[in-house]
């Protein structure tokens, strides 16, 4: 199943939409005029480039491998500074797993820095895309990071179907299908079956959002908004960003 086929919400589509109580209750009304992305308390989005955030993200990640006890923030400060808005540089799409949290792993960002969606195998499904399209078009966010990272379990789960056909329960089963084109585009290649799957399968991510959103695929276009893709180590804790 591809979960993100369905989303088609263009400007026209933002603009039939405010028409609508529930959308006019979740979105600031400027969005519906021009998509012009806004602080929603009012101040100003972020000021850093999409070079500038990934810059960022690299220091924070090199700063939790070297020095991780200084990775500390002084969260009640932060917590006072975005209580009435947040600017957030960066949205993080990563898996659900426990030990990839998005915060940590970039060096300690306080509250209000990262926008963050996550689930197992760091997939894009509506839910996931609109939030994705919110954190840019909104809240002006320039980079989208789709970040797997090694020994995932639900990209091993879509390896497990392609090479033994194997079943799994309930909605795991429909979650990892949507991996399983990754894992057979992959499959027989040299090295690690998996760990070639998981990153086949955030470039393919990475791909679908800047290309089958019509908001951040115009984003992308107008250069605005950049999508990249990367694998978390979790032996060494290093983050590789793909080009
Ligand atoms: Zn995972």
């Amino acid at each position: 199943m591809c979960v993100v086929c369905d989303v088609s919400l263009g400007r026209r589509g933002f603009l039939s939409l405010a028409g609508s109580g529930v959308a006019a209750s979740l979105l600031p009304s400027s969005v519906f005029a021009a998509i012009e992305p806004r602080n929603t308390g009012g101040g100003p989005t972020t000021s850093l480039s999409a070079d500038q955030a990934l810059a960022k993200l690299k220091e924070g990640n090199a700063k939790y491998v070297s020095s991780p006890q200084l990775c500390e923030v002084d969260l009640a400060k932060s917590r006072e500074q975005v209580a009435k808005g947040q600017a957030p540089w960066a949205t993080i799409i990563s898996c659900a797993d426990s030990r990839v949290p998005p915060e940590l792993l970039f060096g300690g960002q306080g509250v209000g820095e990262l926008f963050v969606g996550r689930n197992a195998g760091n997939m894009v499904d509506t839910a996931t895309m609109g939030t994705i399209e919110y954190g840019s078009a909104v809240l002006g966010v320039p980079l989208i990071v789709v970040l797997g990272h090694e020994r995932c379990g639900a990209v091993a789960a879509a390896c497990e179907i392609v090479e033994k056909k194997t079943k799994f329960p309930g909605s795991i089963g429909s979650m990892v299908q949507a991996i399983v084109p990754a894992a057979k585009a992959v499959q027989g290649k040299p090295g690690d079956f998996v760990d070639n799957a998981v990153r086949e399968s955030a470039k393919r991510t990475a791909l679908k959002i800047a290309t089958q959103s019509k908001i951040i695929a115009g984003l992308v276009k107008a250069g605005k908004v950049k999508v990249v893709a990367g694998r978390y180590d979790l032996d060494d804790g290093k983050v590789e960003f793909f080009s």
